[in-house]
């Protein structure tokens, strides 16, 4: 295996080679070891971004390790062409947490908010979506439709037309967008890139009210607040929300590249051989990865990912209290949001300058997203270190 070890020629090759698409800092990273990333000079970092809430087992996790290498050196790709028999077992046991009794696999959030776009207009015989102010749902076609922000949109417009967006703070405009002709209502049951906001209990009953009196369809996206995120499976349903069809990505594969549109049984019945596909979707070395992260999960992780959510939830409390920079702490669990005031961007430097890594999200809000695996120690760690940058 070739590595180039020196900072300098990992970015002088991608500042030749790579789309410019990327802001990244200066920093190269080659190893993992769960909570902590080493960059090239062996530096180690407490990692709060967890490569934005995907490596919930943390970095190189030895079952995910062990199950993917036995994996690989057994069986990787088929395709769709053909059974194999782990989407079977993965579906069933997605299910099982979701309620939502048929899945469809793909490779990322974006592809499964795309694929239950098509699914709800293929079910309901309707094309109009409503999404929220604030949402942010992925970068392709149908995805960046039903995305609020306009820097998103704008530069590739014609979208999908059909999209009314609906204030999450204003049960009546929530109420008002939701009319006969809507196919689906899609939300993000905590708002992720939007600034880690909940949905309301105020805009969840609209929701709710608004499909049961239209009879439109509830997508909820599920890629950042799902899969264990926020201390239980998924948030739409700790909001009391029964949707029809449901998001999922990231924490799912663990790292490995999956995403899945679960869906209820009257869609699925409306979706026919051909209408959809994917050529690398649910295959057996991603399938295998997403089986391990449940095995975690329901082995005792998500009860630690719960715990741990309270403590991050209090200990960030403790830090809006103590710097008056802060003015704002939300989200649940292990997907929180800190407002604060003054230059976010010149924090997160400082932060990793110290060897913590937090995100920035909406511009003024520090995102943290630790792995589940995070201990208590370990956020003490980062609170303080982000006490002392602030
Ligand atoms: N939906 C939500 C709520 C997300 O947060 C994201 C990514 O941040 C996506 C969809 C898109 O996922 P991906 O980047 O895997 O396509």
């Amino acid at each position: 295996m070739t590595t180039v070890s020196s900072e300098t020629n990992v970015q002088a090759l991608e500042a030749a080679n790579l789309l410019q698409i990327y802001r990244r800092p200066n920093v190269v990273f080659e190893r993992g070891d769960g909570v902590y990333l080493f960059d090239t000079a062996g530096r180690r970092y407490l990692d709060f971004v967890s490569g934005v809430g995907v490596a919930a087992l943390g970095h190189a996790h030895p079952s995910l390790a062990q199950a993917l290498a036995g994996q690989a050196a057994t069986l990787a790709h088929t395709s769709n062409l053909y059974f194999h028999p782990l989407q079977g077992e993965l579906a069933a046991r997605l299910a099982a947490h979701s309620t939502l009794p048929r899945a469809f696999f793909c490779n990322s959030g974006t592809e499964a908010v795309e694929a239950c776009l098509k699914f709800a207009r293929k079910a309901s015989g309707k094309t109009k979506f409503v999404a929220l102010k604030h949402s942010f749902h992925g970068r392709t076609m149908g995805s960046l439709s039903v995305t609020w922000e306009p820097h998103y949109r704008e530069p590739f417009a014609p979208l999908i037309e059909d999209v009314v967006f609906a204030d999450p703070h204003d049960a009546a405009s929530i109420a008002d967008a939701i009319t006969d002709d809507v196919a689906a209502v899609i939300v993000e049951p905590i708002q992720g890139e939007g600034g880690v906001r909940p949905l309301s209990p105020e805009a969840v009953a609209a929701i709710a009210a608004g499909c049961a009196r239209t009879g439109a369809l509830l997508i909820a996206d599920e890629v950042q607040s799902g899969m264990g995120r926020t201390g239980r499976m998924f948030h739409s349903t700790t909001l009391g929300l029964q949707p029809d069809l449901m998001a999922l990505g990231k924490a799912l594969g663990g790292g490995m590249p999956i995403g899945a549109a679960l869906m209820s049984e009257r869609v699925a019945s409306a979706v026919a051989p051909g209408d959809h596909g994917s050529t690398y979707g649910g295959n057996l070395l991603a399938c295998r990865a997403a089986l391990t992260v449940l095995d975690e999960l329901e082995g005792g992780l998500l009860d630690h990912a719960r715990a741990m959510g309270e403590y991050l939830g209090d200990a960030l409390e403790g830090l809006r209290a103590r710097h008056t920079r802060v003015t704002a702490v939300r989200g649940v669990g292990l997907m929180r949001g800190i407002d604060v005031e003054g230059d976010a961007a010149a924090v997160l430097q400082a932060a990793l300058e110290r060897g913590l890594l937090i995100n920035r999200t909406a511009n003024t809000v520090l995102r943290v997203l630790p792995p589940y695996i995070v201990t208590a120690a370990q956020i003490d760690e980062a609170v303080s270190i982000l006490g002392d940058v602030l």
